[in-house]
């Protein structure tokens, strides 16, 4: 049997459908820059939140997450349970690489794979009235269909650290003002040349509804990207779409929010540009050089 996944450094194993499989030094690293990302979130205060890799459909709905983002959605489903349906699928689909969904044999889907680590925190606290600041962080592993996908650059699943703000407009200003230095200077303290710029992500639809989620957050996205533009990183400012979505109150006013967010395939993609694949001559994060 040819083995699906193509080694391509020490302890990276790769497919082509947009899957890696860490190891060793790799892996260890990646968990440690985690654990950096996750140790700077608990010293703000941010409570740290395990999520599945599920998120349901009707989680989304409040945003309208599927009229901006339909093509890169990834959707989960299951054998109906049903003795017809199940001898149908194992019959035709026991060894088969490829399932026919369209049969009458699966379950309405009403789930996803989670896109964006943040989504999974809206809905928790929809209907809240908040009077201090919320601050959260979560790592989860996300799922984006893309049209081609780079070892450790763009995957359909990759792992996402996000830290998440909601409160009011001085709150997100001052968590705004505090990540984005510290996504900049981490990059430097790792030896990374990175930037910021404005995000131009192509999004779905782009004429469409004003107020649509795209609409909402692309015009104020800024990435952190390295020499090549590839964006290690994204600060999301969300004003009140998010607060409004989910009826999340702070004081008065609807809340706002923003995020920021590091793609951890990302920082390990920079770090073989820079330092090559030796992970063992990789500065740690959190160590000054
Ligand atoms: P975004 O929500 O688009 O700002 O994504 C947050 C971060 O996740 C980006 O800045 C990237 O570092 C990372 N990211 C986004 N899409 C992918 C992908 N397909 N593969 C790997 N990393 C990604
Ligand atoms: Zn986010």
């Amino acid at each position: 049997m040819n083995n699906p996944a193509e080694k391509l450094i020490d302890d990276l194993h790769w497919s082509a459908d947009g899957c890696a499989t860490l190891t060793g030094a790799l892996y260890e690293w990646a968990s440690r820059f985690d654990a950096h990302l996750s140790a700077s979130a608990a010293s703000y205060g941010a409570a740290d939140y395990r999520f599945p890799s599920l998120i349901a459909a009707k989680s989304l709905a409040p945003i309208a997450y599927l009229r901006s983002f339909p093509h890169l959605a990834t959707f989960v489903t299951s054998g109906r349970r049903d003795d017809a349906a199940l001898h149908a699928l194992a019959k035709d689909s026991g060894t088969a690489e490829q399932i026919d969904v369209t049969a009458d044999r699966f379950d309405a889907v009403d789930h996803l794979l989670t896109p964006a680590t943040c989504y999974h925190f809206y809905p928790l606290f929809a209907g809240q009235h908040i009077d201090a600041p919320l601050l959260l962080t979560a790592r989860c592993q996300c799922f984006r269909r893309e049209t081609h996908y780079v070892p450790l650059e763009r995957q359909w699943c990759f792992e996402m650290r996000e830290v998440v703000c909601i409160g009011d407009a001085g709150d997100i200003d001052e968590f705004v003002s505090n990540w984005s230095t510290a996504m900049e200077s981490l990059a430097g303290t790792l030896g990374l040349f990175a930037n910021w710029q404005t995000a131009t992500d192509p999004f779905f639809d782009p004429q469409g509804d004003p107020k649509a989620l795209a609409q909402i957050i692309e015009p104020s996205k800024q990435e952190l990207c390295v020499p090549g533009g590839l964006a290690i990183g994204s600060v999301n400012k969300h004003r009140s779409f998010f607060g409004e979505s989910y009826q999340i109150h702070c004081g008065a006013e609807p809340a706002q929010s923003a995020c920021v967010a590091f793609g951890i395939e990302r920082w390990l993609s920079a770090m073989v540009d820079v330092h090559g694949p030796d992970v063992a001559t990789w500065p740690n994060p959190g160590e000054e050089q």
